[in-house]
């Protein structure tokens, strides 16, 4: 039976947002123009190779993007319909942590070195719920438990240097989850660990979205992570999305030249044969980003046209598809 009821309204509803950074070089435009949203208990992965954006978008997002040399020079964050971007620093600060909250791919760089992990895990709920040290310490080896650190209450005890990158993977994601947050948003959450932690963490992470349903943004360049885990996907390229669509249609019909490419050239899902194919070329630097549309000295497809328009976002059909290609229609019947 199919569910008849309107889709819940965003809880996190990007718009038009622009970031760009002073370099030597010029003014690099990380983020160009970059719309998505997420609604409670979904998973919008966010794709792209380095330097796309990506990362710069959710740093945004959240507020903690470096500033200077980074600033943010349009656009909208609506976090339940307010504009995060007006917000004072301290409301800010309150809202992190507490209804939204980030994983990001390096641990040990995010964990304090010098502090036990009961007692970072713990502070949590002394700082932000007022816990006594008594109770917060409880909660905190709950809290390892549930993301399955084995024999806890011993473990509790012990620094960040004495886990592994799976079992540190797994306290991030507990300090991230510890008030129950509304939006997580995991940066690379698996890029530095083997496959099989891989896919333990990612099992995780799908389990604590459902458990808490959470509204979930995955940055990765990864398409395997993005099969199995995700709802919908915003491919970014160069600074803009390119496509967005149910994970399930762009799989099956990419409707931009450059997914095309990145599905032809991932291990597992090469289409030509069994052939793995590669994109030419590299991605632009952000200073130097081509005119019309920044894939087209990359693409296959590209005509005049594309050199000297940016293409705009077109809706695909079915609903819910955007595609930023001038000749998506051709692209989309491409099938080989
Ligand atoms: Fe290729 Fe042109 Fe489409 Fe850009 S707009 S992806 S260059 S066909």
């Amino acid at each position: 039976m199919t569910d008849a009821r309107p889709p819940a309204a965003p809880l996190l509803d990007v718009r038009d947002l622009r970031v760009e950074f002073r370099t030597r070089d010029g003014v690099a435009r990380a983020v160009n123009g970059v719309s998505y949203h997420v609604r409670p208990g979904e998973t919008l992965a966010v794709l792209g190779e380095s330097g796309s954006g990506k990362s710069v978008t959710a740093q945004a997002v959240m507020g903690i993007l470096d500033s200077p040399p980074a600033r943010v020079t349009g656009g909208r964050v609506l976090f339940h319909g307010r504009d995060l971007l007006t917000l004072p620093e301290s409301e800010r600060r309150r809202l992190r942590g507490a209804r939204m909250a980030m994983v990001f791919q390096d641990a040990l760089s995010a964990l304090n070195p010098v502090m036990t992990v009961g007692d970072q895990l713990a502070e949590m709920f002394t700082v932000h719920r007022g816990a006594s040290r008594r109770e917060a310490r409880a909660r905190a080896v709950e809290l390892m438990d549930r993301v399955r650190i084995p024999a806890a209450r011993a473990r509790a005890r012990d620094y960040p240097h004495q886990f592994s990158g799976g079992m540190r993977q797994r306290i991030m994601i507990a300090m991230a989850i510890a008030l129950e947050p509304e939006l997580l948003i995991a940066d690379e959450p698996t890029t530095a660990l083997d496959v099989t932690v891989q896919a333990q963490i990612m099992d995780l992470l799908a389990e604590l979205r459902h458990e808490y349903t959470m509204g979930m943004v995955l940055i990765t360049h990864d398409l395997g992570v993005v099969a199995e885990a995700a709802d919908r996907i915003a491919v970014m390229y160069a600074g803009r999305i390119v496509e967005s669509a149910p994970v399930h249609a762009l799989y099956e019909r990419p409707a931009h030249p450059y997914t095309r490419g990145l599905l032809d050239s991932a291990p597992g899902l090469e289409r030509r044969g069994g052939e793995l194919y590669a994109i030419p070329g590299t991605p632009p630097g952000l200073t130097r980003v081509p005119a019309g549309c920044a894939f087209h000295p990359r693409c296959p497809r590209a005509r005049d046209v594309c050199r000297t328009d940016v293409p705009p976002a077109h809706p695909v059909p079915p609903h819910g598809r955007e595609s930023a290609c001038h000749f998506w229609k051709e692209t989309l019947d491409d099938v080989r």
